[in-house]
């Protein structure tokens, strides 16, 4: 398969991802993106960019854990920006069972008590009696993040062609990766959106040094510090392919987040408004899929950065294992669909 020549169909996470490991196995990569610009169109562009794969095992499958945690690395030695300080997880005093059971569905955290919080972080001094620590954990931005993907294929001779709209199937060359996102759904009929809303704010007087969670009833409430005093606040999980913008009871609910940990936010200043739709397959795992020379990968949900690398290496792998063989292939669907059979 070395010398093979392979087109990447669209730029967010999942395709930057895919093509830089492709080019680093030796393959000859292009990547095509519909959008002129690299980012803003993509759903990669709304993500609050947290490499958790611990807190996220509290609420989801033992493979975001397996798949993701060896993404911090992958991320690290490919991106200056990611940052290594892990999170934390707090809760009110009156909620501080759920705390203890958010501890008891995933591993590799420390109990923390109000002197530690202070010491991790000072502007948090006070106001939590006790939180869930995650040292392991990284976060980085992911704007900044795709752009050094960008970068990074662009000393690579890798060519990212924007404003260039592909039909997988039409793409010259000999293979193809699909990494449409949620726009792939005409070839994955399964592939659903399940809309996400965030805000970024900028505090002179709230500082944090790594991403928090609030424990909440409905949905994973977090915090992601970026430069200069922004945050990301995020990110409502509604199973509803309605885009459109943030509505009043998300942006409510965010907000509320936010002032309940710290009252310091309420004179922080709203820099963002975003929403968009996370491309999530019925189980909620990534899975690539395989039908001759094209090959799908999808399904990122809310883990795309977290999973991303861990797509990339399935693609790669399929690619250079070479021709999947028929044996390999769903004898039904025509599928092979790789992370199904590695469990299997
Ligand atoms: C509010 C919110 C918060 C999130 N927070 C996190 C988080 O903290 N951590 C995390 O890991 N994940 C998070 N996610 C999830 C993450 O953003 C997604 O899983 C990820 O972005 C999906 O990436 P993708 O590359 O598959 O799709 P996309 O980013 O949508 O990329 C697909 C690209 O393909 C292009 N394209 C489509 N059709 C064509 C075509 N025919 N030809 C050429 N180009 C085409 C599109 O323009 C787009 O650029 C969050 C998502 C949301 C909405």
């Amino acid at each position: 398969m070395q010398g093979s020549s392979v087109i990447v169909v669209g730029a967010g996470v999942a395709g930057l991802c895919c093509a830089l490991e492709l080019s680093e196995r030796g393959l000859r990569v292009e990547v095509v993106e519909r959008a002129t610009t690299l980012g803003p169109a993509s759903c990669s562009w709304m993500a609050g960019g947290m490499l958790a794969p611990w807190c996220e095992r509290a609420t989801t499958e033992p493979e975001v854990v397996a798949w993701g945690a060896p993404s911090i690395a992958w991320w690290a030695e490919r991106f200056a920006g990611t940052v290594r300080r892990g999170s934390l997880v707090v809760t009110p005093p009156r909620d501080l069972p759920e705390l203890s059971r958010f501890a008891s569905r995933t591993e590799r955290y420390e109990w923390l008590d109000a002197d530690r919080i202070a010491e991790l972080e000072p502007d948090l001094a006070g106001r939590f009696r006790r939180a869930l620590y995650f040292p392991d954990e990284a976060h980085l931005e992911p704007r900044r993040a795709l752009a050094a993907l960008a970068d990074a294929l662009a000393a690579r001779g890798v060519p990212i062609r924007l404003g260039v709209e592909l039909v997988p199937e039409q793409a010259d060359a000999d293979l193809v990766v699909d990494c449409r996102g949620l726009t792939a759904r005409d070839a994955l009929p399964d592939l659903r959106g399940v809309r996400g809303e965030m805000l970024v704010v900028r505090s002179r007087d709230v500082r944090l040094s790594r991403p928090v969670r609030l424990l909440h009833p409905r949905f994973p409430l977090y915090i992601v510090p970026r430069a200069d005093g922004v945050c990301m606040i995020g990110a409502t999980m509604i199973e509803s392919e309605q885009r459109g913008p943030v509505t009043v009871r998300s942006a409510v609910d965010l907000l509320n987040a936010a002032f309940a940990l710290h009252s310091g936010f309420g004179e922080a200043e709203i820099v963002e408004l975003g929403a968009d739709l996370r491309p999530a397959f019925p189980d909620n795992l990534p899975h690539v899929r395989r039908e001759g020379r094209i090959i799908r990968a999808n399904g990122l949900y809310r883990h795309g950065f977290l999973l991303a690398p861990w797509l990339a290496r399935q693609v790669a792998d399929s690619v250079l294992g070479a021709h999947i063989d028929s044996e390999t292939v769903d004898t039904e669907t025509g599928d092979a669909d790789l992370p199904q059979r590695r469990r299997a």
